[in-house]
């Protein structure tokens, strides 16, 4: 019987996720399946519990349950603990042991696949939600000069300010704002983790926000975004979350399976797909 592994969100139809798993256990010769399961505002827990009682391996988690992968684990990494959130189950040895990826698969990204360093860079880092949380132990480990996070909501945008300044040996580097507060300041790094770019729209940001050879990082992927658009208007280079999407699966396929597959096909075949 091949080792069985899921992700579930609400809504799920559209996750990639299966795909990915797909093409890594195919080219690392892996015997496991890896499908899609939807659960309903109650069901979550339900559903995860029944998985693992038939004998489920694993599981990602996506919107709305990171939270709730989270506190329903009995073991925790650094990793979720600074998130206060979890992408990434493993149910080996009789307990939920819970990761988060998503800013390891960030880093990844823009390290590996972008030529992007981090170490003694100005990152702006845009949203102060769990796409937020979930990147911004990861990308402070890496030693930026500073680390900004603006919000919509700045109340949200200071209480996680106060929150990774605590947990983080990088923490002094960290500040909050508001997007008003953006203006005659440039970055070399943009990362937008706002779901802005899904209803076609962006934060008010001020022309100047670029550094020269900046990189916009956009975390919605598949569409080209007003951010986007805005950002190559000004000359930066520009990246969508496609990246980061397939190499926090690669890292959780690593912690099930201890393989690392290689990302740059999928990548590409993706992107073939996709055409973007
Ligand atoms: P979330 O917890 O719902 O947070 C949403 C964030 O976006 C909040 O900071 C919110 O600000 C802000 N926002 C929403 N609409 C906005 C607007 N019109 N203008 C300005 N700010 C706006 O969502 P999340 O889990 O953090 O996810 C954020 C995005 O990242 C989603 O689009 C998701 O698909 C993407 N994502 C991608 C990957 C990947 O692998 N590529 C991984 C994770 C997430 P307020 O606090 O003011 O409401």
């Amino acid at each position: 019987m091949p080792d069985r592994y899921a992700v579930i969100g609400n809504p799920i139809a559209h996750s990639k996720s299966p795909a990915i798993h797909a093409r890594f256990a195919q080219q690392t010769v892996q015997d496991m399946t890896y499908v899609a399961l939807a659960a309903d505002e109650d069901g979550f827990e339900g559903t995860v519990e029944r998985f693992r009682s038939e004998g489920g391996r694993g599981m990602n988690v996506t919107l709305p349950f990171k939270h709730r992968a989270f506190a329903l684990a009995n073991r925790r990494s650094a990793r979720a603990e600074q998130a206060l959130a979890a992408n990434t189950l493993d149910f080996r040895d009789g307990v939920i042991s819970a990761d988060n990826t998503d800013g390891c698969g960030l880093v990844r990204d823009l390290v590996a696949n972008h030529a992007c360093e981090l170490h003694g860079r100005r990152i702006l880092l845009m949203g102060a939600g769990g796409a937020a949380y979930g990147v911004c132990g990861p990308l402070l480990d890496e030693g930026p000069a500073e680390l900004m996070i603006a919000n919509r909501t700045p109340e949200k945008a200071v209480a996680m300010c106060r929150h990774f300044a605590k947990l983080h040996r990088y923490g002094s580097r960290l500040s909050a704002v508001s997007f008003d507060d953006l203006r005659d300041r440039a970055f070399g790094i943009v990362v937008n983790a706002t779901s802005a770019g899904l209803s076609g729209e962006m934060p008010s940001l001020p022309p100047e926000l670029f550094a020269p050879d900046a990189l916009a990082y956009e975390m919605v992927y598949g569409r080209s975004t007003p951010f986007l658009g805005f950002a190559r208007a000004r000359g930066a280079r520009t990246a969508d979350g496609l990246g980061m999407l397939v190499e926090q699966a690669a890292e959780s396929f690593f912690i099930w399976r201890g393989v690392r597959p290689e990302t740059a096909p999928v990548i590409a075949e993706l992107r073939a797909v996709a055409r973007v």
